[in-house]
């Protein structure tokens, strides 16, 4: 019998109070994930703050620079289906309706999306060592079963990937983590939200002790016109990504002005490289020069005995996804590929 106290925040301040005053809490969202590691008693909470009463959270509204602010409370689906996301930002709703299941979608919300800790098998079993969840005592993966695993970005200490579809395009799209705490607001880029495990994997992401993850701020960009995203994963639904990319252009002239690309199923966090972003721009939109670019985001990788082949998959879906941007309306209608 697990005992925890449940509280309830009124709003935000209350909400950064809450979790200063009482020790070993835990910010309660749609719990599709802090009750699961719950159950497989990878977390023990004293006390749950539940975040469901703070309308402001909930709400997706435009912000004075053209774009759109995503509440760290409203539910996945919700957003998804936003009329303005799927008028403006359609390269999101996919990465969301490519995630999990309708239930677990709806359930689910923004911020806690971007709080989901990796699905490494070893990481869910307490008869495994593991330096995320029990630091210093080895990472298993390494020698083991490594398939779902990273290629490029990990160090000795974890080879873990971050899970989130959603993650991936709200790094291609240049989004912003807006958080308060007890220091204030600050903003932080999506890019460097999320960071890589280094000799300290217990630590998923750049929050401070007791901060508030408040919206996730989209800028007045979205790609609506060239777009794509690429799931390639075991089985065709509710399963992670063993590859994924989001690609969004803007093409002026023929040539690519802009090329966002981002990569999931790889890393510890979603894979961005500027210099392949520079590379293609000036360039035309083609095979050649994504797979340029795809050697350039994949340098430095480094596969183990079972994913390997995840490196020359990810340069093909690199190559292919960048194709399928130039076409949106045929490639990422429901049912016409791998992504759907
Ligand atoms: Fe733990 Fe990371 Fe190793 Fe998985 S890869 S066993 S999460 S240290």
């Amino acid at each position: 019998m697990n005992n925890f106290n449940y509280l309830r925040a009124d709003d935000t301040e209350h909400a950064v109070a809450l979790i200063g005053k009482e020790t070993n809490s835990r910010f309660l969202a749609g719990g599709t994930n802090l009750i699961d590691r719950w159950k497989y008693n990878l977390t023990h909470p004293d006390t749950l703050i539940d975040l469901a009463n703070i309308e402001e959270l909930h709400q997706i509204t435009e912000t004075e620079n053209g774009g759109l602010r995503l509440g760290a409370m409203a539910g996945n689906a919700d957003t998804a289906y936003h009329p303005l996301v799927k008028k403006r930002y359609p390269l999101l709703k996919n990465t969301i309706l490519a995630g999990a299941s309708a239930q677990i979608r709806n359930a689910a919300t923004n911020g806690g999306n971007l709080m989901q800790r990796t699905r490494c098998y070893y990481y869910y079993d307490h008869e495994s060592p593991c330096n995320k969840r029990n630091p210093g005592s080895g990472c298993p993966a390494t020698e083991g079963h490594n398939r779902l695993h990273a290629v490029i970005g990990h160090s000795e200490n974890c080879i873990a990937t971050h899970p989130s579809d959603m993650c991936i395009a709200l790094a291609a799209l240049d989004a912003v983590v807006q958080v308060t705490g007890a220091e204030g607001n600050r903003s932080i880029p999506f890019t460097e939200f999320h960071r890589l495990p280094g000799n300290n994997p217990s630590k998923d992401n750049t929050l401070r002790p007791g901060e508030l993850i408040t919206s996730i701020d989209l800028p007045a960009e979205g790609f609506a016109e060239n777009y794509s995203y690429l799931k390639l994963r075991d089985r065709n639904s509710y399963a992670f990504a063993l590859v994924s990319v989001a690609t969004g252009l803007r093409l002026k002239d023929s040539k690519i002005e802009k090329a966002n690309i981002a990569v999931g199923g790889i890393a510890h966090k979603p894979w961005r490289v500027q210099e392949a972003e520079d590379f293609l721009k000036n360039k035309r939109p083609d095979r050649d020069n994504f797979a340029q670019a795809a050697e350039i985001i994949m340098d430095g990788a480094e596969g183990f005995e079972h994913n390997a082949f995840k490196i020359p998959l990810t340069k093909r879906a690199i190559i292919r996804n960048g194709m399928m941007a130039l076409n949106p309306q045929e490639t990422q209608r429901p049912g016409a590929g791998p992504s759907r």
